[in-house]
């Protein structure tokens, strides 16, 4: 039996988080009421011009610049026809033979190491609006506030071997543009969505496989489900003999499958050519240079930055990464108090663990990051032990106070006082005289037995260590 690779390329939107439209001056809000956010330009209105939105290229540049891609010089718009009831005006603006941005490249953190992802191009185009069919009646509902919303598309290189490659490219790319600020990353909106192109071919044959699309695919899970169904399905149908044939399918949900959609010979003539109503876009050296200073911290740099000067590990580097709102906050948490692993160390075992348990998202968390660094400065002092701040910290998250005020007035302050641990530690040995005379004569064991009964004298308030101090002292005498 022949073996096969899978080749995979992805061409993912990202809807750009402007304020208003591509080529008008309706809001960008999709989710309000339907055809609240139109004008003539949105609704194709005969002798309307569209106006490019400036910073809609300061976006696709700054996608660019995040890619390793070069900006091009000149850019042009282009009208792509089709008619469909959301496209008031019978063509789609899109860059096609001249995008605004070309030949990058992502290193890609995969199972298998760090891999070098291709970036064809990126460009700028306009969304279409929402169609709705209706299920009991013989109508659909069209709403236009989505039209011209502006979008970039960001097309790979067949670099991708594996759906983990994939889903992990993907992840990679939703962090970045989350970083730039540039699109919120929310898939489940369909604010970043993806078409996933698929083909196999026999290992060690050079030239690839005639390539199915799937469209319609946003979720990472679904990405790398497509693409298990797709290379299944084209190697049993190869080992049947038969061709693949060069076709568009759609990702079907419910079934977990992917169903055709339209095949090559049904392939749409989309008549391109160079919108008259848009000059080309020039961007100068200077326009560059400009966004390129506005260019936020990237994930790697936040990464290599945690890692040299707060000494974290790489897999907690990346953890707190992952979304900025987290490196974020570990950074102010840092700022108001130093020990970056200790701070770290909270954040992803007992603030994520609190978070997830409860199904809060990040974005609300109850603890603000100066009242988690003050809980561990706290420990650092010694006013708390680290079980106590425990406590605390869950009486900090569901109250939302400080963590001073908690420990002041619930009375929680550590016993570091000798003399009145020592008290304590004294009458424990003298109501337990045998215990004492196992210890003397090396039962090791009877000593956690001990400071469990200091602790539970105090209330779990005494110091640990002078706990254990104290009873080896007073039992060696
Ligand atoms: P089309 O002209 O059909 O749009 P493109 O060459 O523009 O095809 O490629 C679209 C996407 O498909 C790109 O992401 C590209 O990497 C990917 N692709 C191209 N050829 C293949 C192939 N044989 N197998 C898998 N993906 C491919
Ligand atoms: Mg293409």
């Amino acid at each position: 039996m022949a073996q096969f690779e899978t080749v995979i390329g992805l061409e993912v939107h990202a809807q750009l988080d402007t304020d208003s439209k591509i080529f008008a001056t309706s809001a960008v809000a999709s989710g309000d009421n339907p055809n609240s956010h139109t004008d003539p330009v949105t609704l194709g209105l005969p002798g309307c011009l569209p106006v490019l939105n400036k910073r809609v290229v300061d976006f696709a540049i700054k996608a660019g610049l995040a890619t390793n891609c070069s900006i091009e010089k000149e850019s042009v718009f282009a009208r792509k026809h089709y008619h469909y009831p959301d496209l008031p005006k019978g063509y789609q603006i899109s860059q096609y033979d001249k995008p605004i941005c070309l030949g990058g490249y992502l290193d890609v953190k995969t199972d298998e190491g760090v891999k070098k992802i291709g970036i064809t191009r990126i460009h700028l185009e306009e969304d279409a609006g929402k169609s709705t069919h209706l299920e009991t009646e013989d109508s659909s509902l069209v709403d236009l506030n989505r039209a011209g919303i502006p979008l970039v598309e960001i097309v790979s290189e067949p670099d991708m071997r594996t759906p983990q490659e994939a889903g992990a490219y993907m992840r990679q790319l939703r962090q970045i543009v989350k970083y730039l600020g540039i699109c919120d990353g929310d898939m489940e909106k369909g604010n970043l969505r993806c078409d996933v192109n698929v083909s196999v071919r026999p290992v060690g044959q050079e030239e690839f496989g005639t390539k199915v699309e799937v469209k319609n695919v946003n979720s990472f899970r679904f990405v790398e489900r497509a693409i298990e169904y797709e290379q299944q399905r084209q190697i049993a149908q190869i080992e049947q003999g038969e061709e693949i044939v060069q076709e568009t399918r759609l990702w079907d949900e419910q079934r977990g499958s992917t169903k055709p959609m339209r095949s090559k010979e049904f392939a749409e003539d989309y008549r391109y050519f160079p919108d008259p109503d848009l000059p080309p876009v020039i961007v100068d050296e200077l326009w560059v240079k400009k966004v390129k200073e506005s260019l936020p911290e990237l994930p790697d740099q936040v990464i290599a930055r945690f890692k040299d000067i707060y000494q974290l590990e790489e897999y907690q580097a990346e953890r707190l990464t992952e979304e900025k709102i987290v490196a974020n906050y570990f950074d102010k948490a840092v700022s108001r108090h130093n020990n970056p692993p200790v701070i770290a160390n909270w954040i992803c075992t007992e603030l994520f663990g609190r978070l997830n348990k409860e199904g809060i998202e990040f974005e609300e968390c109850p603890v603000s990051p100066a009242y988690l660094a003050e809980l561990v400065e706290l420990i650092d002092k010694n006013v708390i032990s680290g079980k106590i701040a425990k406590t605390v910290f869950d009486e900090m998250f569901q109250s939302g106070q400080d963590a001073s005020s908690i420990v002041e007035k619930q009375g929680l302050k550590q016993i570091t006082d000798t003399g009145e641990i020592e008290n304590v530690v004294s009458e424990i040995l003298a109501a337990n005289p045998e215990q004492v005379e196992e210890l003397k004569s090396g039962k090791e064991k009877v000593l956690g037995f001990f400071v469990g009964q200091v602790m539970k004298a105090t209330k779990g308030k005494a110091n640990p260590q002078m706990v254990n101090e104290l009873i080896k002292k007073l039992t060696n005498g």
